[in-house]
């Protein structure tokens, strides 16, 4: 059985890796326009990804016996100036993102919740994962610069990306 306070805050993170979700597809929308096809493959994965934290949040809260509660979905931002930007923005989206993963996991600790905690883990994991795999495509950004056979060589290595 969930506490009050921890069954409102997975409610509250279940909205936080929709909206993810939705950011990342605004992400990739931006990328088709500008024809970066590669990138915007690699958004899209990045949306899918996200859709199955979401279900792994309403499955965890389902099985906790739980209300799920939908709430409204904010538009994401859909204009950035230069690739560089949008990479930086996903990094600060992770940033906060794993704040409040961390918070969660703070709470169900002091709670002594054992079982929200060790569900968590895997989530605390994976936020280590999102910032180190963005730190090093931002990394790789700033040394390409205008380079267009640097940036069409990571296009196509993102482009790869399957899962
Ligand atoms: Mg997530």
């Amino acid at each position: 059985m969930l506490s009050k306070e921890i069954e409102k805050k997975l409610n509250e993170q279940l909205n936080c890796e929709f909206y993810s979700s939705y950011l990342y597809i605004s992400m990739a929308t931006h990328f088709d326009y500008c024809n970066f096809k590669g990138f915007s493959g690699w958004m899209m994965q990045q949306a899918k990804e996200e859709l199955t934290h979401a279900h792994k949040i309403y499955n965890y809260l389902s099985m906790q016996g739980a209300k799920v509660e939908l709430q409204e979905i904010a538009k994401p931002k859909n204009h950035w100036e230069c690739t560089l930007d949008v990479f930086k923005d996903s990094l600060n989206h992770e940033k906060t993102v794993t704040k409040s993963i961390n918070d969660l996991a703070n709470m169900a600790i002091e709670a002594k919740d054992n079982p929200t905690a060790i569900f968590l883990q895997e989530f605390v994991t994976e936020q280590v994962e999102e910032e180190s795999t963005l730190e090093e495509i931002i990394q790789k950004l700033k040394l390409i610069k205008d380079n267009i056979s640097g940036l069409y060589f990571l296009e196509r290595e993102l482009g790869m990306r399957k899962e």
